[in-house]
């Protein structure tokens, strides 16, 4: 069977590519899209997050702030500085990097962030218009990087059996729900860390989208021939002969799985570039909703 390798930084660029006259013209109207994002503590991988995000912006012309604060910031020091930037016209999205350090209660900062500008889709109001279908509501990156890899290459999901891998809120649950609504159709299974029978479940899906966290979970015996395979994780794995001593592996068996899927995401370079394209066009969503009103 050949397989299509969907091609994440390809799709990444052309979804960027589509932001710059949106930009351009909200610029014009004086409302240049404008990111926050926080960061709390020195966690390397964190770092490089929040260092591609903010590179992301510049490449795009959105204005971007970047607040590294010490891993002793107190909750409410935190609460202080998102107050400030809910109040901060410049500012348009705002995101706090996770995982915060261990004493700071993330969903408490989630809950502080105005619903407007949490371009995470991460704030109550957004989870509820998610599952209302409310076009205003901001969805998760991860999942909606997901929906836009399978509509750039026009893979269909209306009738098709999905079987979402992870039941997490920012990635799990929210793909269920973009793969359920109206405008996708599809017959969604969530599987999770007590589910039975997973390989036999998996072997049901037309669309397979893995969001564990565990290295190769997902081997030939969990896929159906001709299924499509997102692979959404982003694993750590020990390797003697890699310069880093560590390489990057998805929840997919790759190599046993590609040759039976008609299409599958690599890891990396699938899901991973699509992220931060979709963080970007939520950012310019806000952006055109707080300056429409
Ligand atoms: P999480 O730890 O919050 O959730 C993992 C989910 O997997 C849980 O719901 C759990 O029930 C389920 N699970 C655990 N073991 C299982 C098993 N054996 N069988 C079936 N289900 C099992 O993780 P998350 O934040 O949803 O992230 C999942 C993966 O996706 C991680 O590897 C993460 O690094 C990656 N990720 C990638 C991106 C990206 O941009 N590509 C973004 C977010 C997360």
């Amino acid at each position: 069977m050949t397989t299509t390798i969907l091609d994440g930084k390809h799709t990444a660029e052309l979804a960027r590519n589509a932001l710059l006259s949106p930009i351009a013209q909200l610029t014009r109207n004086g409302h240049t899209p404008g990111l926050a994002v926080v960061l709390v503590g020195d966690d390397p991988a964190s770092r490089v997050y929040v260092n591609s995000k903010v590179k992301a912006c510049e490449q795009l012309g959105i204005f971007s702030q970047k607040w590294t604060l010490p891993s002793d910031t107190t909750q409410i020091e935190l609460l202080e500085l998102i107050h400030k930037l809910n109040e901060d016209p410049a500012i348009h999205g705002i995101l706090v990097q996770s995982p915060p350090p261990p004493h700071i209660d993330e969903a408490e900062v989630i809950r502080h962030i105005n619903p407007d500008k949490d371009v995470d889709g991460f704030h109550p109001v957004n989870v509820a218009k998610l599952t209302l279908e409310d076009p205003s509501g901001f969805v998760p990156c991860t999942p909606l990087g997901c929906m836009e890899l399978l509509k750039t290459y026009g893979i269909p999901t209306a009738g098709k059996h999905a079987v979402v891998l992870g039941r997490s809120m920012i990635v799990g649950k929210p793909m269920a729900s973009l793969l359920v609504s109206k405008a996708a159709n599809a017959t969604v299974t969530i599987a999770h860390s007590r589910t039975q029978n997973l390989a036999e479940i998996c072997r049901n899906a037309d669309i397979l989208i893995a969001a564990v966290g565990k290295p190769e979970l997902v081997k030939a015996d969990f896929i159906k021939p001709g299924a499509v395979v997102i692979d959404v994780g982003i694993n750590r794995v020990e390797d003697a002969s890699a310069p880093r001593g560590y390489r990057l592996v998805g929840d997919v068996d790759f190599s046993a799985v590609q040759p039976l899927c008609s299409a599958i995401t690599p890891v990396p370079g699938g899901v991973g570039p699509m992220t931060i394209a979709m963080l970007m066009a939520n950012t310019v969503k806000a952006c055109r909703q707080i300056s429409g009103r």
